[in-house]
C-alpha cells in the first residue's frame, strides 16, 4: 500500500501540503490525500497495470522515475502528493467538477506544480508536485 502520510513527504513539501489542505477547507472543498510516498516496488506494480497486468494504465513512470518515489537517506521524502475532492464521503473523480479548479488554484498559489494545468507535461489532475529548485 502506498503511503497517505504527510510525514512521508519531502520536508519542504510537508508545510505546503498542510497549508494546501487548510486553504482548501477554508474554500469549502474537502480534500482527501490518496497518495504521498510510493516505494519502487509499488511503482513497478502500478506501471505493470494496463501493460502486463489487467486494468487501466495509470502511470508512465517506472520505479524511481515518479516524484512519489523520492527518498532522502533511505527515508520517504515524496516530492508530490495526490489528492481528490470529496463530497458527502464520495471522491469526485470527474475532473470537470469546479472543486478541481479551486484545488488547482490553491496549489499553484502555494508554488506547487499542478498537473491539471493545461500546460503540464501530461494531465493528471490529482497530482501536486514540489517545484524544481528544492533539493
Ligand atoms: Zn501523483
Amino acid at each position: 500500500m502506498a503511503s497517505r502520510q504527510i510525514e512521508d513527504l519531502h520536508p519542504d513539501l510537508q508545510p505546503l501540503c498542510r497549508e494546501f489542505l487548510s486553504r482548501c477547507t477554508a474554500a469549502g472543498v474537502e480534500p482527501l490525500i490518496t497518495c504521498t510516498y510510493r516505494s519502487g516496488a509499488e511503482q513497478d506494480e502500478l506501471y505493470a497495470q494496463g501493460r502486463t497486468k489487467p486494468g487501466p494504465r495509470v502511470t508512465n513512470a517506472r520505479a524511481g522515475q515518479s516524484a512519489h518515489n523520492f527518498s532522502i537517506k533511505g527515508q520517504p521524502a515524496a516530492r508530490a502528493f495526490d489528492v481528490v475532492p470529496v463530497i458527502g464521503g464520495k471522491p469526485i473523480w470527474d475532473a470537470s467538477h469546479p472543486h478541481w479548479q479551486t484545488m488547482g488554484r490553491i496549489g499553484e498559489t502555494l508554488g506547487l506544480n499542478w498537473y491539471g494545468n493545461p500546460r503540464a507535461q501530461f494531465r493528471e489532475f490529482p497530482h501536486f508536485e514540489l517545484a524544481k529548485g528544492y533539493q
